[in-house]
C-alpha cells in the first residue's frame, strides 16, 4: 500500500490535472492495490457520465492500400507480402446493412491512405450511408488530407474523424515515420478537423520503439491543448514485414494505467478498449472497460478480407463474422457488468 500513490489518484481525480513527475509515478510505480484504487478511481469517473454503458463502433477496414511507409504498421506500402484489396461502395454499403440489423449506431470506414477514394468516392458513400441509415453517425479514419477535403467530408455527412497523432514529440515522431512525413502537419490536420465541426479522436500507441515517460507526458499536453472527443490508445505490437519487426510489444500494463489517467484527465472523452489491446492480452479489452475506458470497436468488415488488413501480428477475430463479433462483445461487456448502449454514443457536450 502506497499513500503517494493514492493522494495523486485524489489529487488527478479532484484537478484533472496531473505534473510530469506525478505521472511518472503513477505509470511506474505502485503495487496491485494502488492500481486498483487507480481503476477504481477512473470507473468511478467513467460511470458518473455513461453509466455502466459501453458504447459499439462497428469497424469497416474498406481498403488496405497505403501510399505512406510507417515504420510499425503491417499495410505500409513497402511491405510486399501483404495482400492488398479495396472494397466497392456497394460492399462497404452492405457491411453497413448488416451493422444497423445488428444494432450498430456507429460505423468506422478505416484504410490506408489510398488514393483510388478520391474526395467524390469518399463523400458518395458517406453520404449513401447516412441516407440508407440516418440515425448512424459516420466516423472516417483515412488519413492526413487538406482542410477542404475534411470539410467537403463534413458537408456530406461524416460526423467524426480519427486520427492518431502517433506521438507529439518531433523527434520521436521522426523515428517512426519516414522523412516524408510531419508529426505537426499531423496535429495540423486534428486541428482544422476540430475547426470544421466533426467530433475528433487523437491518440498513440502504447511502447513504441525509443517512447520514454517524458514523450507520452507530452502527449497528455498536446491533448489537453487539442481537447479532443475520442482518444484511441493500444499497445504498440510488432508486425514481422516491417523494421520494427524485432522490437517488443507494448506493455498492456502500461496502456491500462494510461487509459485510467486519460478518464482522470478527461472525464468525458469517449475512450475505447482497442483490437490491439484485446490482442495483447485475451482480456485486455475488459481490462480496459474495467480502467476507465468505454468504447469498443467490433470488426464489421467481410470476413474475406479481413486476415489481410493487418496492421500487427496475431490480430484476434480475422476469421469471425460480423454477428459473431457482435456477440462475443455483448458477451464481454455483460460479463463484467456493462451493458451496451442503444444510443449513438456522441461525446457528452457534442450536440
Ligand atoms: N491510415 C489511417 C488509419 C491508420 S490505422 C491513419 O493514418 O489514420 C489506425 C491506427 O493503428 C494507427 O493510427 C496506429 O496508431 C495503429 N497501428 C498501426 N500499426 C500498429 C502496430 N504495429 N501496433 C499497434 N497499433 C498499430
Amino acid at each position: 500500500m502506497d499513500n503517494a500513490f493514492k493522494d495523486i489518484v485524489d489529487k488527478l481525480k479532484d484537478s484533472q490535472s496531473i505534473s510530469k513527475e506525478d505521472f511518472a509515478y503513477l505509470l511506474e510505480r505502485g503495487d496491485k492495490d494502488d492500481i486498483e484504487y487507480l481503476f477504481a478511481a477512473a470507473r468511478d469517473v467513467a460511470e458518473k457520465y455513461f453509466l455502466k454503458e459501453v458504447y459499439l463502433r462497428g469497424l469497416i477496414e474498406f481498403s488496405n492500400y497505403c501510399k505512406n511507409d510507417c515504420y510499425y504498421c503491417g499495410i505500409r506500402c513497402s511491405n510486399r507480402n501483404a495482400e492488398r484489396y479495396r472494397l466497392s461502395e456497394e460492399e462497404i454499403l452492405s457491411c453497413c446493412d448488416i451493422g444497423a440489423k445488428i444494432g450498430f449506431k456507429t460505423f468506422v470506414l478505416q484504410s490506408g491512405e489510398d488514393p483510388y477514394y478520391t474526395d467524390d468516392r469518399i463523400c458518395s458513400i458517406v453520404r449513401k450511408i447516412k441516407i440508407a441509415h440516418p440515425d448512424c453517425a459516420v466516423t472516417l479514419s483515412i488519413g492526413e488530407k487538406s482542410k477542404e477535403s475534411y470539410q467537403e467530408f463534413f458537408d456530406y455527412g461524416a460526423d467524426r474523424y480519427l486520427l492518431r497523432h502517433e506521438t507529439a514529440d518531433e523527434e520521436h515522431y521522426s523515428m517512426l515515420h519516414p522523412a516524408s512525413m510531419s508529426g505537426a502537419r499531423r496535429k495540423q490536420c486534428l486541428f482544422d478537423l476540430k475547426e470544421i465541426g466533426f467530433q475528433v479522436g487523437c491518440g498513440i500507441m502504447v511502447g513504441t520503439p525509443h517512447q520514454t515517460v517524458d514523450h507520452i507526458y507530452e502527449d497528455i499536453l498536446f491533448m489537453q491543448e487539442l481537447q479532443p472527443h475520442m482518444i484511441g490508445i493500444g499497445p504498440f505490437i510488432p508486425h514481422k514485414d516491417t523494421p520494427f519487426k524485432d522490437e517488443p510489444e507494448g506493455s498492456v500494463d502500461r496502456t491500462l494505467r494510461l487509459l485510467a489517467i486519460l478518464r482522470l484527465l478527461f472525464p468525458k472523452v469517449l475512450l475505447p478498449a482497442t483490437t490491439a489491446l484485446g490482442t495483447a492480452d485475451a482480456l485486455g479489452r475488459e481490462k480496459g472497460i474495467l480502467a476507465g475506458a468505454n468504447v469498443m470497436m467490433p470488426n464489421l468488415s467481410p470476413s474475406n478480407v479481413r486476415e489481410k488488413y493487418l496492421l500487427y501480428d496475431g490480430k484476434i477475430c480475422t476469421g469471425e463474422e460480423a454477428a459473431e463479433c457482435n456477440a462475443c462483445l455483448r458477451a464481454r461487456v455483460s460479463r463484467i457488468g456493462y451493458h451496451v448502449a442503444d444510443s449513438r454514443g456522441d461525446h457528452p457536450d457534442f450536440v
